[in-house]
């Protein structure tokens, strides 16, 4: 049982996540992926052991129990961000797939050429290239805001105008660590009159995030990145817009009647929800979300902070580190370079000691151009994460740097 709300203690919650117990293991690439809690796993296997069916097509029972739990799990997501109207939730693969379901099922039916998207120099792949293949279909223009070398957005207010016709932005920067100011973002998009979507990959599992005070019009994130089984997202939309939305995929499930010549839709969320959904996916996403709740989201972010903290300190003692973005508003994902060691290299070291950081580009290409490096280190946390892994992990860097002396 956990001692509900109170500080973490991450000894305590690493029992919960089976993968602690069975290896040795100092994880720091929760930014890619988190740690499943038991909870999550027993809960996808109970419904493969127990009322495996598919939803809301039969009337026997195991497909009730399956159809009840899975509408349990999207209310638990509603509540979770402070959203009172269940139907704006729709579950996708992931952020990806909810960002590319706007750019098809909105973008692509109210924009028209040389109409403006704006989004920022530190998104990630997913929520560039989806508005990439929509403007070029359309003959609409992509537009920037750059970041400041200290990770922070450069005058977004500079890159509005009237053409804007929809904002989207990462809310914490995976390169970075960076907490934009979406609340400006979204008051600038009201202000031109623009649709505003959240990149919430990296803000929803660490820290509160209300979508209700953040009134924007479309908010994303996957269920991976916090507990939940991988293949399982969220869109959140206004619903008033997703309404009016033409569907993403056509197929069963999203429709109301079907005749060989023309079809009409189901009501939202489900028009947006084709074919068999993944279903235990997100059953599991539920259970994730009540550990969430309990062990509460503002002590993991207080906690997260502190290590983060912890974690950069510690890092600027070690000769020749670049730590890359200082933003004062941050959560906790670091990245950097050491001088002379390339960061696969330096993943590669870190992993005989079995530490798992992350290498590469971090679907961020553009920001490692602007950086002029081709690839940098990152370490990610939650509160499974020790102080004491820190430890572990800067000698492992300082072991690195003399192997390569
Ligand atoms: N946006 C951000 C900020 C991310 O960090 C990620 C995952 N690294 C994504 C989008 C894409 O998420 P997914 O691969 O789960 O669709």
């Amino acid at each position: 049982m956990i001692n509900s709300k109170s500080s973490i203690d991450p000894n305590e919650l690493r029992k919960l996540f089976p993968i602690f117990s069975k290896r040795s293991l100092v994880y720091l690439d929760s930014a890619a992926t988190s740690q499943k809690p038991e909870i999550v796993i027993n809960t996808v296997k109970n419904f493969y052991d127990e009322y495996n069916s598919n939803v809301h097509r039969s009337i026997y029972d195991i497909s009730q129990e399956a159809t009840e739990a899975y509408e349990i799990a999207r209310e638990k997501i509603a509540k979770f961000l402070n959203i009172d109207k269940v139907n704006s939730i729709i579950f996708t693969k992931g952020t990806t797939e909810s960002i590319n379901l706007i750019a098809y099922s909105w973008v692509r039916h109210n924009l028209q050429k040389d109409d403006e998207i704006l989004i920022t120099e530190m998104e990630h792949h997913s929520n560039i290239v989806p508005w990439q293949l929509a403007c070029k279909d359309i003959g609409a223009k992509l537009k920037i805001i750059p970041f400041e070398m200290d990770g922070t957005l450069s005058n977004p207010e500079k890159y509005f105008s009237k053409k804007t016709k929809l904002v989207s932005v990462t809310h914490q920067s995976n390169v970075f660590g960076t907490i934009n100011d979406i609340d400006k973002i979204i008051t600038l998009a009201k202000k031109y009159n623009a649709i505003s979507v959240i990149d919430a990959a990296q803000s929803v599992p660490h820290f509160p995030v209300d979508v209700k005070a953040l009134d924007c019009d479309f908010l994303a994130f996957s269920g991976h990145k916090m507990l939940g089984p991988t293949g399982v997202g969220v869109l959140y939309g206004k619903p008033e817009l997703l309404e009016k939305m033409n569907p993403f995929l056509g197929g069963g499930e999203m429709i109301r009647s079907v005749k060989l010549n023309e079809s009409t839709w189901n009501d939202i969320p489900w028009k947006f929800e084709a074919g068999t959904p993944n279903i235990a996916q997100a059953i599991g996403l539920g259970a994730a979300i009540d550990l969430l709740n309990q062990i509460g989201m503002k002590e993991i972010h207080n906690y997260e902070k502190k290590i983060t903290d912890y974690t950069i300190n510690s890092l600027r003692e070690i000769d020749g580190i670049k730590i890359y973005g200082n933003a004062p508003n941050r959560g906790g994902v670091i990245t950097f370079n050491i001088d002379n060691i390339h960061s696969h290299d330096l993943a590669q070291i870190v992993n005989n000691d079995k530490i798992a950081i992350r290498a590469g580009h971090h679907c961020a290409q553009p920001i490692m151009n602007k950086l002029n490096v081709s690839s940098t280190a990152r370490v990610s946390f939650y509160f499974y994460n020790t102080f004491d892994e820190i430890d572990l992990l800067c000698n492992s860097l300082k072991k690195a740097i003399k192997l390569f002396q």
